[in-house]
């Protein structure tokens, strides 16, 4: 016996800053949102352990604290808060189709997609450990590096994020390792040349963590020269990776334009895809910030538009 699938006004793929900013943005709009949490309810900030940098919160906050209070005030305005994973989707008509744990079909008139982005690691048994216990392997500086002020430091990444956050570090440590696999930068030369002039930071070409050593935090990298095969101890408390990101975007391959890197396309100064009705906001269109604080105002955007797409539409 099969069911007719609910018509919804408003369904939100995704859990972390921008898909319940979104969902705070739609439910007071009264366009009684639905959220899909997905394989990590929360997003990224569930991994994370404080953040300093997000506004309103004084003395810091943990991230899966803060996902906690994001989902409570998105509840408090009666958003739906489902669990399950979208499996496939259907964009071609005016209503959007979406599958949830490959069952479930639920219709809607708009879609935000705020499905996030993960940051790659090396996959080092005692990186994934010690960052999977905050002790001081991260990905990133910006949110990070306030912790390891003062402290010697190593990076790995050679692109345009490793150089922005290098230099960043260098303005809080007294000593920054940028460790490049290659005997080359991949970042633009503008970039590599703002490392190069800054003396804290020191390169070093063809080298490769090897180990991350400490038990309960970082206490040091075992490196190798992937040219000469020698080893090197360096003594740093921090370890932060810059090797790239993966936007989780697959779903949508066949949908929505992507750049080579995955990120999802939207038009100009708006949060509109070439398909009418769908919204993207958070990491998943964002190769540039990937702030929890950026990610919530393109939630926020995405319920805008998504408010007024259903206006036009004469829906709501
Ligand atoms: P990129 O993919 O450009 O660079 C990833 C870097 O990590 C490369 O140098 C790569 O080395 C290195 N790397 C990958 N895997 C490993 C590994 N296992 N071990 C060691 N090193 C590794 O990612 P970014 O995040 O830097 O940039 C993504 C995009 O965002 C780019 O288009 C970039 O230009 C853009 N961007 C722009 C900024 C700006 O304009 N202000 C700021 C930040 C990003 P290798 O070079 O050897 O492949």
């Amino acid at each position: 016996m099969s069911t007719t699938p609910e018509i919804l006004d408003c369904l939100i793929i995704g859990s972390g800053p921008a898909a319940f900013s979104a969902a705070i943005y739609a439910a007071r709009a009264d366009l009684k949102p639905v959220v899909i949490e997905g394989p990590l309810p929360g997003g990224q900030l569930t991994q994370t352990t404080e953040v300093d940098n997000y506004p309103g919160y004084p003395d810091g906050r943990t991230g899966p604290e803060m996902m906690e209070d994001l989902k409570k005030q998105a509840l408090r305005f009666k958003t739906d808060v489902r669990s399950g994973w979208v499996t496939k989707v259907d964009l071609t008509g005016p209503i959007h189709k979406v599958w949830v744990d490959e069952k479930t079909e639920i219709h809607a008139h708009t879609v935000i997609i705020s499905t996030g982005a993960s940051a790659k690691w090396l996959g080092l048994p005692n990186e994934i450990r010690l960052r999977d216990i905050g002790g001081g392997v991260t990905a990133c500086a910006v949110c990070d590096g306030f912790f390891y002020k003062g402290q010697t430091v190593a990076l790995v990444g050679a692109g345009d994020s490793a150089a922005e956050e290098a230099t960043y570090l260098a303005k809080l440590c007294p000593k920054v390792y940028m460790l490049v696999r290659r005997d080359e930068f991949r970042a633009s030369k503008a970039m590599m040349h703002r490392v190069l002039n800054t003396p804290q930071i020191e390169v070093l070409y063809n080298t490769e963590v090897k180990d991350v050593l400490g038990d309960q935090v970082v206490e040091g990298i075992l490196t190798v020269n992937n040219k000469t095969g020698e080893e090197r101890k360096l003594n740093v408390t921090g370890l932060f990776l810059a090797i790239g990101h993966t936007p989780a975007t697959e779903l949508f391959k066949d949908w929505l334009d992507r750049d080579p890197q995955g990120y999802l396309k939207h038009d100009p100064d708006r949060t509109s895809t070439k398909v009418a009705g769908v919204f993207v906001a958070g990491d998943a269109a964002d190769r540039v910030y990937r702030q929890a604080v950026t990610s919530a105002g393109t939630g926020c955007m995405a319920a805008l538009d998504a408010e007024r797409y259903l206006a036009v539409l004469g829906v709501h």
